[in-house]
């Protein structure tokens, strides 16, 4: 006999999802409606209206797609990318490569910008290889590279797509409402993005917004969208106009009662404190890192503060450490992946995470297991030095 599912309460400080807010949680269960009915309908423009404060734009075309953050990355690329359009895609992480897919299965050529793992994206290399290709339509890049830890300026890259009259995909699925992202005023043209990671709420949505020279690119197409699902002349007919909603898919009602919450909260916070407490608690977890010994892998200038990727000691098994943690503390960090696999730990300080309470209680769980691996690390001096930090916090 199975029975029903409860899951352990854990405190979620890896790449996401993060910790969903009480609050989320409780408008998830609110009555399901239909979704054409005129209360949801209403509570959808509402949504609307959220996303652009938090995407800071007054694109028209804002909304969340019902799928995961890399649906959000696909319909981009479905919608823009042509076939025989060439797009310079810039790597410096995993999420650089699922771009690169995304352009050769829409049939496109994507030119690479290599980077470093670890590093922003250099804009002097973009400029290099956007004047090398002027048949070039795109730029593609990550702005908050959640394998890494890594943020790139999005502004710089932006300004100098535009320069080689180029629309911009950019990845901000790390970056919502965790650090400043600044979509009209960056001149950034298809934008992505989670609901699970700096948002607060549970995964599965993925709020997207486009510029109106982006559209004018999708309508120009003279090839169908390769997705009937994805297809932005389909989704607009359900997002936008005010009266003739029509059927495309049914919304996930519940799950965009919860978007609607998080965004409801983060407009109550402000946007610009929200990121003033991402780098507010990045600090003071990086000074409790430094206490224990440990070191981030990302330059200080280049520093995410919702994602701190920290090297692990010589003589330490990575895996054991966050198994431990897990089982001891119900506590999950993330792993490294790719060519960081086994050479990093991944501390989300995303959303709700962003707590001082999880700070102190990440910094002590690591210190004593570090400690108990054999490792020296002075847990004591490693929470006074979160502690000094947060101060009243
Ligand atoms: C998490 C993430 C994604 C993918 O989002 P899913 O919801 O897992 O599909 C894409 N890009 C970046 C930078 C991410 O951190």
């Amino acid at each position: 006999m199975i029975h029903s599912f409860n899951p352990p309460a854990r405190t979620l400080m890896g790449p996401g999802p993060a910790d969903v807010h009480p609050r989320v949680l409780a408008a998830l269960a609110r009555p399901t409606i239909g979704h054409l009915d005129p209360a949801f309908v209403a509570m959808m423009d509402e949504l609307k209206t959220l996303l652009r404060g938090a995407f800071r734009t007054d694109n028209a075309l804002t909304m969340p797609v019902s799928a995961p953050g890399s649906a959000g990355m696909e319909i981009c690329f479905v919608n823009l990318v042509e076939p025989g359009d060439t797009v310079v895609v810039c790597i410096n992480g995993v999420f650089g490569s699922r771009m690169k897919e995304n352009v050769e299965r829409a049939g496109a050529t994507a030119v690479m910008v290599e980077g470093t793992w670890g590093r922003a994206v250099d804009p002097e290399q973009v400029e290099r290889t956007l004047a090398a290709h002027p048949e070039a339509r795109i730029l593609a890049f990550v702005h908050a590279e959640t394998s890494t830890g890594a943020c790139s300026d999005a502004q710089a890259l932006a300004e100098i797509a535009r320069r080689h009259d180029c629309l911009t995909i950019c990845d901000a699925v790390t970056s919502l409402g965790g650090s400043p992202l600044e979509v009209d005023a960056w001149g950034l043209d298809a934008v992505y993005s989670g609901s699970q990671k700096c948002l607060s709420c549970t995964p599965g949505l993925a709020p997207v917004t486009f510029s109106e020279r982006a559209l004018d690119k999708v309508r120009a197409r003279t090839t169908k969208v390769n997705s009937w699902f994805l297809d932005l002349n389909l989704i607009m007919g359900y997002w936008s106009g005010e009266q003739k909603r029509s059927y495309h898919h049914t919304a996930p009602v519940n799950a965009l009662y919860a978007l609607h919450e998080s965004l409801v909260m983060l407009a109550e916070e402000g946007i610009e404190q929200a990121w003033a407490r991402h780098a507010h608690h990045h600090q003071a977890l990086r000074a409790g890192l430094e206490a224990l010994g440990l070191e981030l892998i990302v330059p200080e200038a280049e520093r995410l503060p919702q994602l701190n990727a920290v090297a692990v000691p010589a003589g330490i098994d990575e895996a054991e450490v966050r198994t431990r943690l897990l089982a001891r503390y119900n506590l999950e960090l993330g792993a490294g992946l790719g060519s960081l696999a086994g050479k990093v730990w991944r501390i989300g300080l995303m959303g709700y995470s962003s707590r001082p309470e999880n700070i102190l209680l990440c910094l002590g769980a690591l210190g004593t297991e570090l400690g108990a691996l054999g490792h020296q690390t002075d847990t004591g001096a490693a929470l006074a030095a979160a502690r000094a930090v947060l101060g009243t916090d």
